[in-house]
């Protein structure tokens, strides 16, 4: 059984920008968002024993205001680290970032995820990543730049740590992602791509990273094709529903294949076995854009069932002998099956931050 590490909570679709690459078609008119209380009662139904963190993302999680405060305080205090992920649209002074930071800080956030890459220049300046970096690691949280990548992208990791100033000799944390060509970057940015550091491998979120969506849909992975229903455990979640349904995903045999091989090597498995067309690999931008080619294709997806009918024990079989071995984890599954693409750690952020 896939162990379930972290779950993230979109706590809202509604975003103060527009990025042309954004997944989940955040915006200023985008109304998506959870009740606190429904947060609340999500977070207490958690697994406390096997649940590492809780994340708060979205969508810009800072326009909850004092319900994100709320929020993150029920999760730090019920023993799970915290994460918040922002786009730093607050953060346009010291004084302002001190404020919205110091106030979660002492709510217990432990980490704060910072998005900057080239989709967000139009919109936010620089100056506010910087304020919202240096503000958080002054009150002692772990923080880090999440950069999306395409092949023609002008901001890199070494020109944030450049741009990041203070101690340049700091092994600053930043935390890449390929740009996948789902949501509005599917047709946004079919021009830009894939980076040379995409991720094509088995996808150690599925099971072991679901997510509650703004739209209060359990979902078995972090959730950038939300729409996707093979990947719906619950549709309009009832908090005290939670474990059922993760439960019910834990004995899915396609989410474990997934997370066992990853999306492109089902796609391959299938085209190879029904003699059906897909894309070459070198045009796929990472694991979850292969995801969405792979659910969007009718003639893969009518095999899949004809697929798991047969092979069940092949699947089960290695989960088992994994699970013996100890190894059932994502990153030791990654280890032994990363090909050549590099893998992106988006877990926890490393305790040698700076
Ligand atoms: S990518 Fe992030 S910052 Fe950009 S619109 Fe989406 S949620 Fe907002
Ligand atoms: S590869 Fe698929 S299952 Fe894995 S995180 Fe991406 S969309 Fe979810």
């Amino acid at each position: 059984m896939v162990i379930l590490t972290g779950f993230a909570i979109h706590v809202t679709y509604a975003c103060p920008i527009t990025c042309a690459h954004c997944a989940l078609y955040c915006s200023p008119k985008n109304r998506f968002t959870l009740p606190i209380n429904h947060i609340l009662e999500t977070i207490r139904n958690l697994p406390v024993s096997t649940t590492k963190m809780v994340t708060f993302t979205g969508g810009e999680p800072f326009l909850l205001g004092r319900d994100l405060i709320s929020a993150v305080y029920e999760a730090s205090h019920r023993g799970f680290m915290t994460r918040v992920v922002t786009n730093a649209y607050f953060a346009e002074d010291l004084a302002t970032a001190s404020n919205r930071l110091s106030a979660l800080s002492n709510s217990g956030l432990h980490e704060l995820l910072i998005s900057w890459d080239d989709y967000h220049t139009q919109y936010i300046p620089f100056a506010s990543i910087r304020n919202a970096y240096w503000t958080a690691k002054d009150l002692g949280l772990k923080v880090a730049i999440y950069l999306v990548q395409a092949s023609n992208s002008s901001w890199t990791a070494e020109r944030v740590k450049h741009e990041l100033g203070g101690d340049t000799s700091a092994p600053h944390i930043i935390i890449g992602s390929p740009l996948n060509r789902t949501g509005r970057a599917e047709y946004n940015l079919q021009h830009a791509g894939p980076s040379a550091k995409r991720v094509l491998g088995p996808c150690h979120y599925v099971l072991a990273g679901p997510a509650l969506s703004a739209k209060n849909k359990l979902l078995a992975c972090c959730g950038l094709i939300p729409e996707t229903k093979a990947l719906v455990l619950d549709q309009n979640l009832e908090p005290n529903r939670l474990n059922a349904a993760l439960e019910k995903g834990r004995q899915s045999l396609l989410l474990n294949w997934i997370f066992l091989r990853g999306p492109y090597a089902i796609m391959e498995w299938l085209s190879k076995r029904y003699r059906i067309p897909i894309i070459d690999i070198k045009e796929v931008g990472g694991n979850c854009e292969a995801c969405h080619l792979l659910f969007n294709n009718k003639r893969l997806v009518s095999k899949i069932p004809y697929a798991l009918n047969e092979n069940p024990d092949e699947i089960v079989d290695e989960l088992q002998l994994l699970r013996n071995l100890g190894i059932i984890t994502p990153e030791a599954i990654l280890s032994l099956w990363k090909d050549s693409s590099t893998i992106l750690d988006m877990s926890i952020i490393p305790d040698n931050s700076p």
